[in-house]
This record gives structure tokens, C-alpha cells and sequence, in this order.
């Protein structure tokens, strides 16, 4: 599918005529095409258009951002602002999980510009596509299959923090915004545990749009190669088998199709293991705290453009209009079958038994990109007399590349009937909330048998990573008990159309990005109580006197493990954590797994 299109095939996309000069945008109205739009600048822009195409553009605020500014949305449809309300995509949302038809829906396209501020392409390239999907005759055309919902600046606090430096390897803009937040937080790492303010308001936007394409843009580090546009598709191996399906086989095809139709050759994202490209590209396993790993969650198929950093910002703003162009293009010639796709892929999710937890790359499994690099070379570095690499531009070569795009399950868990959440984890609650999980409190106190978990063991990262100490390699133990939740205590069923993956992969902590990971529940991993040892040991003789098995068991281990049978205090310990002193909140998940039939106490 990467192979190059015949150039009997390649047709020039007609290039939209120049915009009047009062419609130029700052990126135009610079002669050498090295200038972004301010945050100002950009707002003043669609409020200009929204002024004059009162019927086709909205301007909205859509809720606070860290930096004490609000996020705004754009949103572009015909029909007199009829399809500017959400409405109609949420109706077709439940129609896409099975419960009513809706006729009528218009693909929504979601595009999300200035997460990394100093990746800007996305801002001034979104301005020029809005304008000519009003001006130009021919986008014109567009808004009556689509809506299209434009975040102009997501990282507003990044955006205003404006500099000319913090992209080291970077071929301009003259002037650009930073990747932090106003709380230094990285946005694409911040779609799960949304600590910004940023991420909350995003979320509500996007569970209300609840868009069948979203676009992020980006631009790229790394090797150096011809291509000026590459792309991080969300992984296929992670969607219900129909949307993995038409991604791969009609979407992404006719995306790269188009762009090289309109001389913008593209590539899969050029990451690698080895020193080159050459050593085989890999896919990107986007994780659910990255965007377009949280929008598959919902069945949203995610694209993260990413332009290669080494080329001059104007043709970097102008591949990233023909991308976010050719999306629009192809998701409107393509609208039933995308249609299809998602509602196939929801009715798999509404019947779907096991849900996997975490991933690996298949190193067996790799397709051949034809690929458009420059040999890579070494010389001595004038910095430290070393071998360095560089790649020597005089040499451009075209040679098959393997690709591996295919990622494995590797921990899965059996689909529960509903959670029970005690209301005393109110952080978990809102988030859950704020991204569409249905959570009902419950009316009067139940006592039912449900599937708990103890946190048998976990690494923690040493270091805070997005202000966080990160689990992993999380061991659990699952215990069937009587567990009794209050009245106010949530459940929240899995039924459609609940968001059944977005629940599982929050909830479940063995989940790579799991609020559980993110240290959510991390009180429960420090016991409150303890004892002291010349008290407890006569305590501990009197529990041994009285329950002979437990004698029994200590002798046993004793007579096993040289270490403990030698260890007093270690022995101690076991005695207690034996022992009706032993705290049972400790190390035990709050999060219950109900898998009854029904409704919980009923
Ligand atoms: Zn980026």
C-alpha cells in the first residue's frame, strides 16, 4: 500500500486560487513563508470568519485551559448552523452502537492543532483550510458531507509562551510557542490521567462530538529523509477487526494516494531501533495516554501527521493543508463504508467476551515501504574528534525498508458485567465521568459476590514521569468475596452504550496506561496499622497456641526456607499478616468486578 502510485495515475489536485489579500493569513502575508500565527493573531482570524460566514463557521469557547485562557472550537458546516450542535453527531454515535438508526449523520472530523506549540503547521495550515472550505468553490462542496470541528490552539499556555529557540533541531518558524503547558505538562501524554485543564475540557468536547476521524498534528524528530510529510496512523492491530480492516485497506491507502497525488509523498513514521532508517521502521505503539490512543478507545480513528523538521516551514504548512484536505476528501467519498466499519466495530465491543490489556511488537510479522532516504555517513565530529553520523544529502537513494505494524495482546482479561467504585475515589469518578462512562449511584447498600484483586507486586518508575511515579509489570491475585458497597457508591455497566474499552483499560490495573498506573489508587499500597515486635510476639504465641493449622504452616516454611526459618522479625510478620490484625483495605484494589447477570443487588 506504500508502494509509489504509477505516474500514469498521478493527477494534480487543483490548487485552490490565491485568497483575497484581506484573507491572508500571517504564514501568507510573510514572504519567506516563516512565520506562524500568534494566539491572538490566530483567534482574531476565525473571528473574522465567523463575522462574515455567520451560517457556516462557529467561534465557541469550550472550557478553561491552565493557562487562565479558554480553549476554543471552531466548528465548519452547511446547513445554517443547524449542524453546528453536536446533536446530530451524538444520535449518530448511538446509531453507530446499534441502538437507533440515524440517517442523517455527517462524518465528523475532529482536527487538533498546537498540542507541541513548536510543531505549528497544524495552526496557520487549519486557518487557510477553514477559510477555503468557505471561500473556494470546490471545498465549498465538502461541508455538505462533513462537519468539521477545528481545536485552533489546544495548548493555548505553550502557545503564548512564544520563543525562537526551543526546538534545537528545527528548521523554523522564526518565532514559535513551547511543548509544555502552563503546568509543564506534555499534553500527549496527558489524554488518561488528564491533570490539565486542558485534557478536561478536551474530553468533554470530544465525548460530545464523538467524531469518526480525529486529527492531531505534529512535526518530527529524528532521521533525515526526502519526505516532508509522514504519519502515525493509530495502530490497527488495537481496533475491532472491521475498523483495523477498512484503515488499513481503504483509509490509509487512499490518504497516501492522495498525497502523493498532490506531490506530497508520504511515509509511516520514521522511527527505528537501529542507527538508520534503513534498520526497519516501527510502528508506534500509541499507548491510550497519547490522542490517538485514547481515541480508539471509542472507535474514533486517530492520525498524528507528523512533518519532518528538517524542511523549511512553508512547504511543512502546505503538506499539512493537502493532509488535513485529503482526510476531508477521502472521509467524504468514503462516509458509508466508514460508516460500516465503526458500527460493526461497536456491535463486536457491545458482544465482545475478553479485552487485552497491553501490547508487543510482532518482530516476525514486517510489510516493505519503498523508501525515500539519504545515505547515511560518518565523519569525525568537530566537537569531540568522534565518529558522529550525518546523512549526506547529495546521495538520495529509493530501497525497500521493512515495516513492522503489527502488535500482539500480551495480557488479556475476561469482560465483567459492571464496576463497583466506592464513591470515596471522587478523582476516578469525575475522570470516568468526564469521558462518557455511564456511572449510576447506587440507592441503597448492596452486599454480592464479586471478583476483587490484591496487588501481589509492581515496579515503580524511580523518577516522575509527567508528574507521576508510573506502575508496571503489575501482579495481581483475583479473589471471588462478599464485598458490600454504600449507598452513593457507583456501578457502571459495560453494556452498550457504555465505552466498554475506555472502562476496561482505565479500571483493569494490569492496563499499561490504567488509572491504577498512574498511581491513582496509590494509598493502597502503604499499610496504616502495624505492631510492635516485643508486644506482637506475645500477641503472635497466643494466635499459634489457639490455631494449630497455622502453626502447622509456619513450621512448614520454616523447615523450607533456611533464611526464614533464622529471621525472628520475618516470622513475626508472617504471623500477622496471618492473623485477624492483618488490614484488608491494604494492597487490595477498591474496584470490584461484578460478573452477575442483571443488575447488582437485584
Ligand atoms: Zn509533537
Amino acid at each position: 500500500m506504500f508502494a509509489t502510485v504509477l505516474a500514469s495515475l498521478m493527477t494534480l489536485a487543483p490548487t485552490p486560487p490565491a485568497p483575497a489579500p484581506a484573507w491572508r493569513t500571517p504564514f501568507e502575508n510573510d514572504p519567506a513563508g516563516n512565520t506562524t500565527a500568534t494566539h491572538a493573531e490566530c483567534l482574531a482570524y476565525y473571528q473574522r470568519l465567523a463575522a462574515a460566514y455567520p451560517t457556516r463557521l462557529t467561534l465557541r469557547e469550550a472550557g478553561p485551559t491552565d493557562s487562565g485562557q479558554p480553549l476554543h472550537e471552531v466548528v465548519l458546516s452547511s446547513g445554517s448552523g443547524a449542524g453546528f450542535s453536536p446533536q446530530a453527531a451524538t444520535e449518530g454515535t448511538l446509531a453507530d452502537r446499534g441502538l437507533k438508526p440515524a440517517p442523517h449523520r455527517r462524518p465528523v472530523v475532529f482536527i487538533q492543532n498546537g498540542i507541541h506549540p513548536g510543531e505549528p503547521e497544524g495552526i496557520d495550515a487549519s486557518m487557510m483550510l477553514a477559510r477555503d472550505l468557505l471561500q473556494q468553490p470546490e471545498l465549498k462542496k465538502l461541508l455538505d458531507q462533513l462537519t468539521v470541528v477545528i481545536v485552533p490552539a489546544y495548548n493555548v499556555d505553550g502557545m503564548l509562551n512564544r520563543r525562537a529557540t526551543g526546538r534545537a533541531n528545527q528548521l523554523g518558524p522564526a518565532a514559535y510557542g513551547f511543548r509544555g503547558n502552563a503546568r509543564h505538562l506534555d499534553l500527549n501524554r496527558d489524554y488518561i490521567k488528564q491533570d490539565s485543564r486542558n485534557a478536561r475540557s478536551f474530553a468533554a468536547l470530544f465525548q460530545r462530538w464523538q467524531p469518526e476521524v480525529f486529527v492531531e498534528t505534529h512535526t518530527s524528530n529524528g532521521a533525515d529523509y526526502q519526505y516532508t510529510m509522514t504519519l502515525i496512523a493509530t495502530q490497527h492491530s488495537k481496533l475491532a477487526p472491521a475498523l483495523g480492516a477498512y484503515l488499513q485497506g481503504q483509509l490509509l491507502p487512499a490518504l497516501y494516494q492522495g498525497m502523493e497525488r498532490k506531490k506530497w509523498p508520504m511515509v509511516p513514521y520514521v522511527d527505528f531501533e537501529g542507527e538508520t532508517p534503513e534498520s526497519g521502521l516501527r510502528a508506534f505503539l500509541e499507548t491510550p495516554r497519547y490522542s490517538t490512543g485514547y481515541a480508539a478507545l471509542f472507535n474514533t480513528l486517530g492520525f498524528m501527521p507528523e512533518t519532518h523538521m528538517l524542511k523549511p516551514f512553508a512547504p511543512r504548512v502546505r503538506a499539512t493543508y493537502d493532509f488535513l484536505l485529503t482526510v476531508l476528501e477521502t472521509v467524504a467519498a468514503q462516509a458509508p463504508a466508514l460508516a460500516a466499519a465503526r458500527a460493526a466495530a461497536a456491535a463486536a465491543m457491545a458482544a465482545q467476551p475478553t479485552f487485552p490489556l497491553a501490547w508487543a511488537l510482532d518482530e516476525a510479522a514486517s510489510e516493505t515501504v519503498s523508501f525515500r532516504g539519504y545515505e547515511a555517513r560518518h565523519r569525525p565530529s568537530e566537537v569531540s574528534g568522534q565518529p558522529r553520523l550525518y546523512y549526506d544529502r547529495a546521495a538520495p537513494y529509493t530501497r525497500p525498508v521493512p515495516y513492522f505494524n503489527t502488535y500482539r495482546p500480551t495480557a488479556s482479561v475476561a469482560r465483567p458485567t459492571a464496576y463497583l467504585i466506592p464513591q470515596a475515589w471522587a478523582e476516578v469518578v469525575e475522570t470516568l465521568r468526564r469521558n462518557g462512562a455511564p456511572l449510576q449511584a447506587l440507592a441503597r447498600d448492596v452486599t454480592v459476590p464479586a471478583e476483587v484483586y490484591y496487588v501481589e507486586d509492581y515496579q515503580t518508575s524511580p523518577r516522575p514521569y509527567e508528574g507521576h511515579y508510573l506502575h508496571r509489570d503489575v501482579r495481581l491475585r483475583p479473589a471471588t468475596e462478599t464485598v458490600t458497597y454504600r449507598a452513593g457508591d457507583f456501578v457502571v455497566y459495560l453494556a452498550a452504550p457504555a465505552p466498554a474499552r475506555y472502562l476496561v483499560e482505565t479500571l483493569e490495573p494490569q492496563a499499561t496506561d490504567s488509572f491504577f498506573a498512574w498511581g491513582f489508587f496509590d494509598s493502597i499500597l502503604q499499610q496504616k496499622e502495624h505492631f510492635s515486635a516485643y508486644v506482637f510476639e506475645d500477641v503472635a504465641a497466643d494466635l499459634l497456641r489457639r490455631d494449630p493449622a497455622l502453626r502447622q504452616r509456619l513450621e512448614a516454611l520454616k523447615q523450607q526456607d533456611a533464611a526464614f526459618a533464622a529471621d525472628g522479625a520475618a516470622q513475626l510478620e508472617w504471623v500477622y499478616q496471618h492473623s485477624p490484625h492483618r488490614e484488608a483495605g491494604y494492597l487490595r484494589y477498591p474496584v470490584a468486578r461484578w460478573l452477575g447477570p442483571g443488575r447488582v443487588g437485584e
